[in-house]
Formats: C-alpha cells, sequence, structure tokens
C-alpha cells in the first residue's frame, strides 16, 4: 500500500492542530496553591502532609496497598529490584523495548539486563516467547533459576507497559511462577491503565511509577513504588531514607540506604496533579478517540488501540507502519516534526546500546520489527480541548 508522508502529516494536524508537543505538562488545579504553602510554612523537604498525602492518593487510585513516593522513577526501579533480592552478578529479564531506566536501575546494582522480546499485541514482554527461552537457556540450581550459557541467577523478571498499553499480565505471571522469578513491574508509563480491571502495578511483587514531566501526572521529577506487601512497603521507606532507624535525635543507620524519599514541594504539586487525573485520563481517551477516526479509512499505517481486556491512558499515542512501509518512517518524523508536530520513533532497542550490547539477548525480531515502525505523535490532554494552564494570579 503506497503511502504519502505528507497524508500522515496531515491527519496528525487534523486532530492536534498545526504544531503541538509530544506530552506538555498541564498545570491548571491547585499546583500553585500547594507548593505556595509549603514555601509559606517552609515545610520544603522530605517531611511534610503532602507526601503523605499524594502516597495515600496514589494507593487509593491504583488500588495498590502501599504507595511510597520517590526522587524519580528511576530511584523507584532501582529500589524496587534491591526489594526484590536482586543482587550484584545476577540478571534481571527486561523487555529490548523499553526506556534506558529500565536496564540502567539493573546495572546499577551491578547486575546484568537480560534482554526479551515483545509481542505487537501489547508491545509489551511475549510471556510464550519468554517461556520457551527460560526452557531453553536455565535450569534449576540451589542457587534459583540459573543462565546455563553465563553460570549467572536469572533474580527477576522486569516487564513495562510501553506507552501506557498493559502488557499481558496473566500469561506472564504463570511463566514467573513456573521458574520460580518475582515480576517487578515498570508501570513508569501506565499510571490510569488497567488490565482486566486490575490497575497496573498491583501484579508484580513492587512496580515504579514516573512523574517525570512529560507523564501523565507530574511532579516536576518524581516517582513512587507500588506494593501489596505491608513488609515490603515498610523496607521500601526504610531503604529510600538512607535506612536511618528510629530515634529521636540519634543518625542510626543500619544498612547503606539511599537519600531517594520525594520532597513536599514536589508532592504537593502530585496532589493538585492528581486531584486532575480523572480530566487528563477522559482527555486523552478522547484524542485517542480522534486519531483513531483520522486514520482508520488510511491503507499502510494504523494508530494502535489498547490490548483486548485493557483500557489503557493513552500516554504517548502510537502510529505503526506496516512491514512494507517501514522505510517511511524517518520521512514522516521529518515531515511532522519539520511541521512543528513533535514526534518520535520508539527507543532505540537497549540491546543496540553500547553499554548493553554485550548482555545476553533472546531473539528480538518484533523488537526491531516495532522499533523499524513505530511513532509516536503528540499527546497532550490538552490537545482533546478543556482548560487551558492556569497562570500565578
Ligand atoms: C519515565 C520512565 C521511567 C522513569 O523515569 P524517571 O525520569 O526517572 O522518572 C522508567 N521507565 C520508563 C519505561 C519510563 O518511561
Amino acid at each position: 500500500m503506497s503511502l504519502a508522508p505528507q497524508s500522515v502529516v496531515d491527519a496528525v494536524a487534523a486532530v492536534a492542530g498545526p504544531a503541538a508537543p509530544l506530552h506538555a505538562p498541564e498545570i491548571a488545579g491547585n499546583e500553585w496553591a500547594y507548593v505556595k504553602e509549603c514555601l509559606d510554612t517552609e515545610w520544603v523537604s522530605t517531611a511534610g502532609k503532602y507526601v503523605d498525602r499524594f502516597e495515600g492518593m496514589l494507593a487509593e487510585f491504583t488500588g495498590a496497598g502501599h504507595a511510597v513516593a520517590t526522587v524519580n522513577g528511576t530511584a523507584a526501579l532501582h529500589a524496587c529490584l534491591l526489594l526484590a533480592g536482586v543482587e550484584a552478578g545476577d540478571e534481571v529479564i527486561v523487555p529490548a523495548l523499553s526506556f534506558v531506566a529500565t536496564a540502567n536501575a539493573v546495572s546499577y546494582i551491578g547486575a546484568h539486563p537480560h534482554f526479551a522480546d515483545a509481542e505487537e499485541r501489547t508491545l509489551g514482554l511475549d510471556a510464550a516467547k519468554l517461556d520457551a527461552h527460560l526452557k531453553a537457556v536455565s535450569e534449576k540450581s540451589d542457587r534459583g533459576r540459573v543462565n546455563r550459557e553465563s553460570g549467572r541467577r536469572i533474580a527477576a523478571v522486569a516487564c513495562m507497559h510501553a506507552f501506557g498499553h498493559p502488557v499481558d499480565l496473566d500469561p506472564l505471571l504463570e511463566v514467573c511462577r513456573r521458574y520460580g522469578l518475582p515480576l517487578i513491574e515498570d508501570a513508569a508509563e501506565s499510571l490510569g491503565s488497567t488490565y482486566k480491571g486490575r490497575h497496573t502495578g498491583n501484579d508484580g511483587v513492587l512496580s515504579a511509577l514516573s512523574f517525570n514531566g512529560n507523564k501523565t501526572v507530574t511532579t516536576g521529577g518524581g516517582g513512587a513504588i507500588l506494593t501489596n506487601s505491608h513488609d515490603l512497603a515498610d523496607q521500601a521507606r526504610h531503604l529510600t531514607t538512607t535506612a536511618k532507624t528510629a530515634h529521636a535525635w540519634e543518625y542510626i543507620h543500619d544498612r547503606v540506604g539511599f537519600n531517594y524519599r520525594m520532597p513536599n514541594i514536589n508532592a504537593a504539586m502530585g496532589c493538585a496533579q492528581m486531584e486532575q487525573l480523572p480530566r487528563f485520563l477522559d482527555q486523552k481517551r478522547v484524542l485517542a478517540g480522534r486519531y483513531r477516526d483520522a486514520f482508520a479509512g488510511m491503507g499502510g499505517i494504523r494508530f494502535f488501540e489498547e490490548p483486548a481486556h485493557c483500557r489503557s491512558n493513552y500516554w504517548l499515542n502510537v502510529l505503526l507502519l506496516d512491514e512494507d512501509n517501514a522505510h517511511l518512517r524517518d520521512p514522516i518524523l521529518e515531515a511532522a516534526n519539520g511541521a512543528g508536530l513533535m514526534s518520535r520513533p520508539a527507543w532505540r532497542p537497549l540491546h543496540r546500546l553500547d553499554m548493553f550490547a554485550h548482555c545476553p539477548r533472546m531473539d528480538l525480531a518484533v523488537t526491531e520489527s516495532l522499533y523499524a515502525r513505530l511513532i509516536n505523535i503528540p499527546s497532550s490532554p490538552r490537545l482533546a480541548g478543556g482548560p487551558a494552564a492556569k497562570n500565578h494570579a
């Protein structure tokens, strides 16, 4: 099917307008008031009521038993992996199609990402392919599951809900059970996305959220750990606050901890953002629907829709070119960005980055194909209409 790059750009422009960023923060609620209160009361750092309130709002919205707010999503992931028992020298199954943070967090521990392929239906980990791979390359030992080729322990599986679309969690959980591996969810992109009615981030032993400036909810920089385990939540809080033991005045730390706690100023912004999250999600759904309609009649390319049994937050809207139109990806990106419609390819697959080139991996044909064909297009909630940003009065 022949496809003109300009017709793709025109269809995006018909929905998003003549120019648009990829995902702009929307500061339209109580952000100014809550942050001002932090400044007025001098509660600017990690102790403060907004941190507790933000964690409560996250737990309530996601249905997770506990939320622990952190300085960013990468720090949350790092802590999740440590708390799941990943140690230096281990391997962790990581999707090759992900933002670099998923693999970086593994490397921070001195462990090794072991790259796994995606399925086109979800853009996330392919459970059946992972099952076959683990069967082929690993064996049970007294240390747990071991990669027969590297001799290293495979300590965990980290999945990622790409662009907000949930991974097929049930078969993945089954694979994790079969091989005795804990699942960590990198849910940085999927706040508001559900799988069979369960909010993402509830099936992993621990999960990480991100509130970076381009995410659905932003705190400037920020993240959170979700868990349904009371014990792991306590450990997460401890590990992210320098592992300081409770004492009225003495500084006593019982392990090497991290200064990963979210400051009150950021949490104040997060509370105001969470108040608006239902509206953001509604607007993003309207926008996705308009893109879907705009591309419904176009051959050679399609708008990526939420997987079956899922409700996606449509964090970043996705266009997928047909295989034989992959060569049009860069001309389309060129034309769209040239016109001021910020568009991006998927992340360069992680196994192709220099620092991860020597990591173990399975066949990654689907990842390569998706990378060659995928385009993210402007996705801010405001593109669906709605309140404009509120300036400081
Ligand atoms: C945003 C993001 C993170 C975390 O990013 P931070 O900027 O550290 O908050 C992690 N993984 C994925 C897939 C992300 O998109």
